[in-house]
């Protein structure tokens, strides 16, 4: 079972309840504290799915978001490498001799 705080409308619902019954009656008290606690359920309750939903939507633009970006790497990454021509191991256009055999690149 997912957490939910939904409970902690009844919870005011009961406090103001007493609040309501101690300063005008206890019959405005009960009427009050059950009303308060049905629309504390309900209020929490919904705002529990919006940011449940809200929090769903942002997951997947971040996922979105990290893989544009990794894809945005991977294709950074191969527009700065070129292959030496002699031995065919993959350089770095920064740099102008490879790595590997030293032969002259990117001339
Ligand atoms: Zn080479």
């Amino acid at each position: 079972m997912r957490r939910t705080y939904s409970h902690y409308g009844v919870v005011i619902g009961v406090l103001l309840g007493i609040v309501v019954g101690l300063q005008y009656s206890v019959v405005l008290g009960v009427i009050a504290g059950i009303a308060i606690s049905a629309a504390g359920v309900f209020i929490i309750s919904a705002i529990e799915k919006v940011i449940e939903k809200g929090i769903d939507a942002g997951v997947d633009v971040a996922g979105r978001k990290i893989s544009e970006a990794m894809d945005r790497r991977k294709q950074n990454k191969s527009a700065q490498q070129s292959f030496c021509a002699k031995c065919g191991s993959a350089v770095e256009k920064t740099l102008s001799f490879c790595e590997k055999c030293g032969a002259k690149v990117n001339e």
